[in-house]
């Protein structure tokens, strides 16, 4: 019987770039692997021979041989034309080593096979990992100050509870794909090129559910809304991000579920505003008070608190309250309220107020020639 082409074999012609063989090599020896066709003894005998053609047709030299004087060139001994003389170049590896060979070396537990056939039961890796999900969450100012746990609810992809996440009805179980016959892989040809892609039937895997589960229709996964709890630390700020892991999407086929980002969106305060860990805020106060000193009740956001107005205070003049601002998120830095006065002037008076307020006057002097702004007027009409 006349061996075949190693070319033919490959199914690449007798241009084909290393990079070609390699690609075909893999493709057939995937789809003859004796592990993949369990007595199949047409299936291992192709094996060996795509092995063997792979063997000498990566190796530029015995390409080179063969190409020149075809399988003559290995048949060793009684061989009139080998090039290195008897049997220089003959005896071929073990199939299987030219296969570890090309992909990758035995590791762990046969994590090639997984690979390429979809087999063993999702053991590590493989799969699709689920996606990550952003949950936004308004809170307020008192809440960032203090942290608070939240319950949560949301829609997302999870674990189905018919099949557990398997995509198998319950009672069935995982046979080969048909489409692909295993392989994970199907040609396609556009015009003249041919090329390959992962099944669409089984996206890869070479194996596909028996009976999918008709709650979630062998996805593994359904959409339901989840309800969680979550404690939100103080000293949050907008754009906080917190990172609930594995509480994102669930995976599929074995892969990992997502992880849950909750951004915080601190609501605006009717009195403070923040300005990193201190807390600012502007009060009003009487004129008389700003002259004559006093103290005053001010909010803070932990209660009322105390200021003290120091005689001949200007409008503008701001003051620190140690400890009243917020928290800072890592150590335990807190920040403080700064208060900023601006005094307000009586826009009516009662006649009593005004006759005080005349004498006053009275006692500074001539209210028509103001004494207080005497430097800037002197300046104004300096030049005139
Ligand atoms: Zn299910
Ligand atoms: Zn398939």
């Amino acid at each position: 019987m006349a061996k075949e082409d190693y070319y033919e074999l490959l199914g690449v012609d007798k241009t084909a770039s290393e990079e070609d063989l390699k690609k075909a090599y893999r493709k057939k020896a995937v789809q003859y692997h004796p592990d993949k066709n369990p007595g199949n003894k047409e299936a291992e005998e192709m094996f060996k021979k795509v092995s063997e053609a792979y063997e000498v047709l990566k190796d530029p030299q015995k390409r080179a041989a063969y190409d020149r004087y075809g399988h003559a060139a290995f048949t060793g001994g009684g061989g009139a034309r080998g090039p290195g003389g008897g049997g220089g170049m003959g005896g071929f590896h073990d199939p299987f080593d030219i296969f570890r060979e090309v992909f990758g070396g035995g590791g762990g537990g046969g994590g090639i096979f997984d690979q390429f056939f979809g087999g063993g039961g999702g053991g590590g890796g493989g799969g699709q990992d689920g996606s990550d999900l952003r949950y936004d969450l308004e809170i307020t100012l008192e809440e960032a100050a203090s942290g608070v746990e939240k319950e949560i609810a949301f829609r997302k992809a999870a674990t189905c509870e018919r099949c557990h996440g398997s995509g198998a009805e319950p009672g069935s179980k995982r046979v080969t794909c048909p489409t692909c016959r295993g392989s994970g892989q199907v040609r396609r040809s556009a015009g003249i090129i041919t090329f390959t892609q992962p099944c669409p039937t089984c996206g890869g895997s070479g194996s596909k559910i028996e009976k999918p589960c008709t709650a979630c229709r062998g996805e593994g996964r359904t959409p339901q809304t989840v309800k969680i709890n979550a404690r939100i630390p103080a000293g949050v700020d907008t754009g906080s991000r917190l990172r609930k892991s594995g509480l994102g999407e669930a995976g599929v086929s074995g892969g990992q579920p997502g992880d849950l980002y909750i951004v915080i969106h601190v609501k605006d305060h009717g009195i403070f505003e923040r300005q990193d860990d201190d807390l600012f805020c502007e009060i009003p106060i009487k004129f008389t008070l700003a002259a004559l000193g006093g103290s005053i009740e001010v909010p803070t956001l932990f209660g009322k608190g105390t200021l003290k107005i120091p005689p001949g205070t200007q409008s503008g003049t701001t003051f620190r309250i140690k400890g009243k601002g917020m928290p800072s998120l890592r150590g335990q830095h807190q920040g403080d309220q700064i208060v900023r006065v601006h005094v307000e002037v009586p826009a009516k008076l009662t006649a009593e107020q005004r006759k005080a307020l005349e004498a006053y006057a009275a006692a500074m002097g001539d209210p028509h020639d103001p004494e207080q702004p005497k430097g800037f007027f002197k300046n104004l009409f300096k030049d005139d």
